[in-house]
């Protein structure tokens, strides 16, 4: 590798390509600023890679720079930086980063080598929401990677993990940017909710990308994910049982059509250090979802899960903000940890059971239990304790989460079987 090598770091911009092709002159492909970035970023993954940059043609390029917060991750390619390009045609190609930039959000702005933290102000619908976040931008080139927690409102050592990685996390030792919202739903939180958000009673992790003009949570998830969700090359959305939940600890990705993504998004999940791993294939039918529809938009995106039932424990704490920093790692952001965690095991799937009757849920098995299909695993009575319903397991599997209360509501979820 040799010559210039121009890296534009403009990790929120797609701005411009210069491919130097071996035995050419450098070529610009790409600076239309008549097109909106995510437009750039589209042609360029469908048109641009495909023509100029197809496996034949990419192995004669000597260097590319450029791009776009979608399509590129730093990472390692025999020991030096590299760029990998994610389109139809995913290559990795060597260049070597010449500057880093500002990291801002909203009124919070620092630069390479330092942190900050504060509350942003967000107008909803005649609310003001208080976002808290933290900034950390490293002193050295790489990916940007966006945390959240707390999208539900009583989900505890989630909130607890991102607090302590804001705060512990060294920009002088770290490569790329974070984005860390301990609490993304602070209507929720204050209010303890389960499940859903004041004043509406929406379930906010089911109406991302969210709706400018909606009801206010759909106005809340419109903003998050312009705002925070989107604007990474990666992103972890931490969580955990609700208040009347509890559930062994979980990583979950949504497959999408974007090979490059998947691939991305597993390599996540692989590297967080918690064994029950799903992939599901496309949104399905718990859809609009933070991390499915950052996997639509093509950001790479993981679900992780521990702790419930409205506490939370140093185990559980750790194992959320462990896993964040393992990925971190995976990704050349941050020093390794010396504990790799649990190494994942890919599950087939997951059925979820619900109640089909209002009444007192009475389960029959625990959080982890191996279940045989149709074994018995719950029942709902009335308030007489007359048996109105019986549950059997629909699949044979894993229970991986399992709701706790005694009232039950008619829709409301009962348990998850993952089987292998
Ligand atoms: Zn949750």
């Amino acid at each position: 590798m040799s010559g210039p090598l121009e890296f534009y770091g403009a990790q929120t911009d797609v701005r411009l390509v210069h491919v130097f092709a071996k035995g050419r002159k450098s070529r610009r492909i790409a600076n239309d600023p008549g097109r909106t970035p995510r437009e750039n970023a589209s042609w360029l993954a469908s048109d641009a890679l495909e023509l100029k940059l197809g496996h034949t043609a990419v192995r004669s390029f000597h260097s590319v720079a450029l791009i776009s917060p979608r399509m590129v991750f730093w990472h390692h390619c025999r020991g030096r930086p590299a760029l990998r390009i994610l389109g139809r045609q995913s290559v990795t190609i060597p260049v070597i980063p010449t500057m880093s930039k500002t990291l801002s959000l909203a009124h919070l702005s620092i630069e390479p080598g330092q942190r900050t933290r504060g509350l942003v102000p967000v107008e909803v619908k005649g609310q003001t929401v208080q976002l808290p976040v933290f900034l950390i931008n490293g002193i050295r080139p790489g990916p940007r990677l966006v945390v959240t927690a707390g999208i539900h409102g009583a989900e505890y050592p989630c909130v607890e993990a991102a607090i302590r990685l804001g705060r512990s996390i060294d920009p002088e030792a770290l490569s790329g940017q974070l984005i860390i919202v301990p609490s993304a739903n602070p209507v929720a939180f204050r209010a303890r909710s389960i499940y859903v958000t004041p004043p509406d009673g929406l379930n906010l992790n089911r109406q991302f990308p969210g709706d400018p003009e909606g009801s206010f949570t759909q106005v809340w998830a419109d903003w998050l994910f312009r705002n925070v969700i989107t604007v990474g090359d990666m992103y972890i959305d931490m969580h955990g049982g609700d208040m009347i939940e509890a559930l062994i600890p979980f990583v979950a990705i949504t497959l999408t059509g974007n090979p490059a993504v998947n691939e991305t998004a597993e390599r996540m999940a692989r590297a967080y250090g918690i064994r029950a791993f799903l992939a599901k294939e496309g949104v399905g039918p718990i859809g609009g979802t933070t991390t499915g529809s950052a996997a639509v938009s093509n950001v790479p995106a993981l679900l992780t899960e521990a702790g419930g039932q409205g506490v939370w424990h140093e185990s559980e704490v750790d194992i959320l903000q462990d896993g964040v920093r393992r990925v971190m790692t995976e990704f050349d952001m941050y020093a390794g940890i010396d504990d790799p965690g649990e190494e994942a095991e890919r599950l087939g799937g997951w059925d979820w059971l619900r109640a089909d009757v209002d009444g007192l849920f009475y389960p029959s098995v625990a959080i982890g239990d191996e279940v045989e299909r149709g074994q018995r695993v719950g029942e709902i009575k009335d308030i007489f304790g007359e048996t109105l319903r019986t549950y059997d397991a629909p699949v044979g599997g894993e229970v991986l989460f399992l709701v706790t209360s005694l009232a039950m509501n008619a829709g409301d979820p009962l348990m998850s079987i993952a089987w292998k």
